[in-house]
């Protein structure tokens, strides 16, 4: 088996005893690819160090798995991440033109931290590494490691939507950036539709063209590309959840609640995730449902995420604001209809609020998967299920057809959607839940990272034209 090579903008390095208690899905299931392989871990140390050049690494052995960070400078975090990144790649991938700010300066950071990664990484490759390289910060690096004569197998994935060819077009560096993804051998995608979108701007611009199967053709390279939808750590979440109510924060919640109905929402504070019309909403569900009022609660756990950008910082204000508005003119001397929290909890409180609410909204304008969908229902009690409210925007709507599944854009409709939800009858909330379960077991976070590293180690170009 090759040793695998993860490579991403954050690294999730262990505590020095090894612990990884705090981290995601994600990073537990590549952390476990790494173990199975044995492997090296690259990319930011997520530590921004004055005006020094990315040059050195800091490396860490944890039993077979390397952990490798740089520090990054302030220029650089503000041009590559803050800026290129964050600035023009996130919102126009998310179908944000009226958000997307380009900058040459910006671009050239992000090409140039990019450049000084793989000079970095270079030297630690391996003949027969296997490399993985993960979402939208990094798409430059197979190109800039190809520069440098490393011939490995090289993947990337990319973790949020991918837009149509009207959309990409727009960013002027398009061509560069499809280029840049023409140096991989397999790029992988959240869903069939990013799928069609991706060979779309292939295709339709005239970057490449489709040699059949997920085979494409682009500046001289042949590539795979395929859906490959995330999971998440489904039995994890699953016993998380059934030992939520010890949990003081689930614990404290349920108690202040006082038998009365719990909605809950949890997203980073992000534009994508839809959380103003979200509020909206369920403003509007209390106005039309005057037995809901005083009865139902809807929480709304939301970190705050990227605050050196501009447009988070203006989404704070206007959340807020909202919230505010919304629990002044509905709520009463004894109920307030929206807890807004603005900061980050556990997951394993997370998995005990999610079991005790009746219904979940997810409804993100657009989203390339959406995790909380799955822990949403993983967690609930298969005894008296509660119901998941999905945007049709998210990845996730691809796969969960036991949601209810609404239009966020549509005030009206996601109210009645969340009126319904709090409603349904025992029996219709089991069928829903059951028709979700064994595909969020089956197709676990684990499963999806053996999936991808099958395709990408066996992968066999087709041998004659037009196969
Ligand atoms: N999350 C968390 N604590 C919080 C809010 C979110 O641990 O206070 C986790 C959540 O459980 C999920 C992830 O952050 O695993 C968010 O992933 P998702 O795909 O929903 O959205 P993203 O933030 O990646 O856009």
């Amino acid at each position: 088996m090759p040793r695998l090579v993860v490579v991403s903008n954050r690294v999730p390095v262990p505590s020095p005893k090894g612990s990884t208690a705090t981290a995601g899905g994600l990073a537990v299931a590549l952390e476990a690819a790494l173990k199975s392989h044995g492997g090296l871990w690259f990319g930011w140390s997520g530590k921004t160090s004055g005006d020094r050049e990315i040059e050195w690494l800091e490396i860490r052995d944890f039993g077979n798995v390397t952990y490798a960070v740089a520090d990054l400078n302030r220029r650089d975090v503000d041009e590559y991440y803050a800026g290129f990144a964050n600035r023009a790649l996130w919102p126009l991938c998310h179908y944000r033109l009226d958000l997307t700010d380009f900058s040459r300066k910006d671009m050239a950071g992000y090409f140039r931290v990019n450049r000084s990664f793989a000079r970095l990484l270079a030297p630690l490759l391996r003949p027969d590494d296997l490399i993985w390289v993960h979402d939208y910060h990094l798409i430059p690096l197979a190109a800039e490691l190809r520069h440098m004569g490393v011939k490995n197998r090289i993947g990337y994935f990319h973790h949020i939507p991918w837009p149509p060819a009207d959309v990409l077009s727009t960013l002027p560096v398009h061509d560069t950036i499809m280029r840049g993804l023409a140096a991989y051998d397999l790029v992988g995608l959240q869903t069939d539709y990013d799928v069609e979108n991706f060979a779309g701007c292939m295709v339709r611009e005239g970057f490449g063209r489709a040699l059949g199967g997920n085979w494409y053709e682009s500046y001289g390279h042949r590539f795979q590309v395929g859906a490959f939808p995330i999971g998440i750590d489904t039995d994890i979440f699953v016993q998380m959840a059934e030992e939520g109510l010890k949990n003081p924060i689930a614990k404290r919640t349920k108690e202040s609640l006082n038998d009365r109905d719990l909605v809950i929402g949890v997203d980073r504070l992000d534009y994508s995730k839809g959380i103003g019309q979200r509020i909206e909403a369920f403003s509007r569900f209390i106005e039309m449902s005057p037995s809901a009022k005083g009865h139902v609660t809807f929480l709304q756990i939301t970190p705050k995420s990227r605050s050196e950008v501009p447009e988070y910082a203006d989404m704070q204000k206007e959340i807020a604001e909202l919230t505010g508005r919304v629990n002044g003119q509905l709520g009463d001397v004894d109920w307030v209809p929206i807890r807004y929290v603005n900061k980050t909890v556990s997951r394993a409180a997370l998995a005990g609020l999610y079991r005790i609410a009746r219904a979940g909204l997810v409804t993100p304008l657009r989203d390339g998967m959406n995790l909380v969908a799955k822990e949403f229902v993983a967690a609930q009690d298969p005894n008296d299920p509660g119901v998941l409210v999905l945007s049709r925007f998210a990845g996730a709507a691809r796969e969960m057809d036991g949601a209810l599944i609404v239009n966020p854009y549509d005030t009206e409709a996601t109210a009645n959607a969340i009126g319904r939800a709090i409603s349904m009858p025992v029996e219709a909330r089991r069928e829903r839940y059951n028709s979700m379960m064994p595909k969020l077991r089956e197709h676990d976070v684990a499963a999806w990272c053996r999936s991808y590293l099958d395709v990408l180690s066996q992968a066999t170009e087709p041998q004659s034209e037009g196969l």
